[in-house]
């Protein structure tokens, strides 16, 4: 099930508040009965009139700052997209980020994003583990994930050895070297590894024009929120790729959420289909890595073919799922 649209929203204007909750306050018990035409009804049945909504907006406003985080129901999974290929997942009280720590000039978190992130500032301060696919820069920079496992001492990160090498060039590098975990599978072979308390399946996946490329050491990742299991196929070309895939077995598992590369939805690829129905089987999917000309008869096809997908069209989306 999908729960209504989200956004994300920071609040900024915290020095604003006790006189905001004040003045709504007042308001609400002053006009309390004039009623609202239409327009405003917040849940079925209940129309609301402006001074209930005044003295609600201001009982908000009076409460703990710490309010301003989203926070998914219990049963749910929270979705946000930050940047064209990265995603923060949150379920169980876990939260992963994936690709999503780069500054890349277009595809990249927008600044203001990118500087929490890379802070580990609210609403990124609680991340549990940081998912590389691979180093390409429209999902990793070195500094932005550095950065990150530098201002949270919680995090752990995993990735493949070509970003493990950009990393440990760095001079901060001994500050989190401690925290990163490097996943280097054999072709054709599925590690399973725990980071961070959180179990993991790992595998290479091609990656690049030519035919079953593995040099940018592009790794698929199912990551076991306790009991929502996550997965993601970086930069995949899914042609060759189907005997991995029938060695993962991830049908068996139980995928909840299968963030795919918009390849996996080329027709060029047919196998890819094959690989998403037999062997993925997700309850949900999200097309990853959409450009703007994939919105439209692109997103169609991939809405009618798997009813089941989840479009996200613009960073900071969120969405909750169970
Ligand atoms: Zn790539």
């Amino acid at each position: 099930m999908i729960l209504p649209d989200n956004r994300i929203t920071i609040l900024n204007e915290r020095a604003m508040r006790p006189l905001a909750a004040f003045l709504l306050l007042n308001l609400g018990l002053l006009v309390s009965g004039s009623s609202v035409g239409g327009g405003h009804q917040v849940y079925p049945g209940f129309e609301p009139t402006f001074g209930q909504l005044s003295f609600v907006a201001g009982l908000q406003s009076l409460a703990p700052e710490r309010c301003e985080r989203p926070v998914a129901p219990p049963d749910s999974a929270m979705v946000t997209q930050l940047a064209v290929a990265g995603f923060m997942v949150s379920a169980a009280g876990k939260t992963l980020l994936i690709d999503a720590l780069h500054r890349h000039p277009r595809h990249a978190p927008d600044p203001e994003t990118l500087e929490k992130l890379e802070n580990a500032l609210p609403p990124f301060d609680n991340v549990d583990l940081i998912l590389v696919s691979h180093s390409h820069t429209d999902h990793f920079h070195r500094e932005s994930v550095a950065e990150h496992l530098i201002h949270n001492l919680e995090a752990v990160l995993v990735s493949g050895r070509v970003v493990h090498d950009e990393l440990a060039e760095l001079p901060s590098y001994e500050r989190f070297r401690d925290r990163v975990i490097v996943v280097a599978p054999g072709p054709g072979q599925v590690v399973e590894i725990e980071a961070n308390g959180i179990p993991m399946r790992v595998f290479r996946l091609s990656h690049g024009e030519r035919n079953q490329d593995y040099s940018a050491d592009n790794l698929g990742m199912m990551a076991d929120l306790a009991g929502t299991k996550i997965f993601n196929t970086g930069d995949i070309v899914p042609h060759g790729q189907t005997e991995i895939f029938q060695e993962a077995r991830m049908d068996r598992d139980g995928i909840d959420i299968a963030f795919l590369g918009f390849t996996m939805f080329d027709a060029n690829f047919p196998e890819a289909a094959t690989i998403i129905e037999s062997y993925i089987k997700p309850r949900y999917i999200v097309p990853s890595h959409l450009y703007e000309n994939h919105f439209g008869e692109f997103t169609d096809r991939i809405k009618d073919r798997y009813p089941n997908s989840i479009i996200f069209s613009s960073k900071g989306e969120t969405r909750f799922i169970r």
